[in-house]
């Protein structure tokens, strides 16, 4: 199979599994989804507002090769709940990440995966104050417990990558 069959057959396996969830475990899942949401916007605009989107700009996006196996089945459920179509990926630009374009990442910041939104280099931590860096580690603190809690509560590695899910 390969990875566009791949990422369709995913993408319809997680809608039909969270449907067939209990509605009082959908219902959970759906305020950690929101939540999990909330707390990557939150991550991106203050690194963002620290400038960083120029220093990215001026790298090229290195850290956003292979990124392929960054979307979990939990950023697409985010997608599903919000009432908007998945990123559509392009697996033709490998090494490239699939889910961007020349102008960058396809995702808004609330619907990027946890690995883009956790991970800044050196040269965007030294733009943070050390003020920003504790918020930023709180943050993702807050980010980790709420994917860890929606993997207890859906009883199954949500947080895997979704590629790999259905092969
Ligand atoms: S976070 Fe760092 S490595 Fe990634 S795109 Fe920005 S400057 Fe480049
Ligand atoms: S999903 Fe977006 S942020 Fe993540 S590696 Fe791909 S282009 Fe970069």
């Amino acid at each position: 199979m390969n990875d566009q069959a791949a990422w369709e057959q995913a993408v319809s396996a997680a809608g039909s599994w969270y449907l067939g969830l209990p509605p009082d475990t959908r219902t959970t899942l759906d305020g950690l989804i929101k939540e999990i949401m909330q707390l990557k916007q939150q991550l991106v605009e203050l690194v963002t507002s620290s400038g960083s989107s120029a220093a990215c700009r001026s790298c090229g996006g290195e850290c956003c090769l292979l990124g392929k196996y960054h979307v979990s089945v939990l950023d697409v459920l985010a997608y599903r709940n919000t009432g908007f179509a998945p990123v559509a990926p392009d697996f033709s630009t490998n090494p490239a990440c699939p889910y961007s374009d020349s102008s960058g990442c396809l995702m808004t910041p609330r619907y990027r995966p946890v690995t883009c939104v956790i991970f800044n280099c050196q040269l965007i931590e030294d733009r943070l104050t050390p003020a920003e860096r504790e918020t930023l580690h709180e943050h993702e603190r807050c980010l980790r417990d709420a994917v860890k809690r929606a993997v207890h509560t859906s009883g199954t590695r949500i947080d895997r990558p979704l590629l790999l899910s259905c092969r």
